[in-house]
């Protein structure tokens, strides 16, 4: 970090910009295998939520990689600072009031748990896509397993390269067995159950 550099307190806090939204804030981050339905559900809860009147903001893979990530690529280096710029921008997100929703492949533990250091207990909610790799592969809605079996792709996350399980996930979806709605449901019952939403 660069020095001289000193953190102004604003004056109006956090809670107070949720507050005027009549609602609290917390991150749900979605990880898991590519395929795994991370996008689908997210979008899914996004829409429920914002039809219910919440201030909702999703992150997605794809997207953040044509702008504010686009100059990184797929090593490990670049997977590392990818998610920590995706957790900070969360954070201010949630700062802002909002339930943020993060869908990122997010393979690495320790990365998981830098992003959930940076926020109060109970508003980092892991939701781990447990989808099986044969349900994930056999759907290949990008055809990017194919590409990554056939080598065109290197650092493929399930091929060449690892995914870390989530050992203590908040929630655990499988998709193979539970339809979107009832993905859906399981996330909406979770955030009323912990008093996130009424
Ligand atoms: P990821 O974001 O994890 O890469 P996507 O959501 O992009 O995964 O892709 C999951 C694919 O699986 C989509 O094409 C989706 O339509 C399909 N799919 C089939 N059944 C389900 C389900 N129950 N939940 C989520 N996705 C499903």
């Amino acid at each position: 970090m660069a020095d001289n550099i000193v953190w102004h307190n604003h004056k109006i806090i956090r809670a107070e910009r949720a507050s005027t939204k009549n609602q609290k804030p917390c991150l749900l981050w979605f990880t898991g295998l590519s395929g795994s339905g991370k996008s689908t559900i997210a979008n899914a809860l996004d829409v429920t939520l914002h039809s219910r009147g919440y201030h909702t903001f999703l992150l997605d893979g794809d997207n953040v990689r044509h702008g504010l990530c686009k100059d990184l690529g797929f090593s490990d280096e670049d997977r590392v600072e990818n998610i920590r710029r995706i957790g900070e921008v969360s954070k201010l997100f949630a700062d802002a009031g909002l339930i943020v929703l993060s869908a990122f492949i997010s393979p690495f533990t320790s990365d998981r748990r830098m992003v959930r250091n940076l926020f109060p207990a109970g508003e980092f909610i892991e939701v781990f896509m447990d989808t099986p790799m044969e349900t994930c592969e056999g759907r290949d809605p990008k055809g990017l397993y194919q590409k990554a079996r056939s080598g065109e792709i290197k650092h493929f996350t399930g091929i060449d390269s690892p995914y870390e399980v989530p050992e203590q996930p908040e929630i655990r979806l499988d998709t193979s067995i539970m339809s979107v709605d009832q993905c859906t449901d399981r996330l909406i019952s979770f955030l009323a159950e912990r008093g996130l939403i009424s």
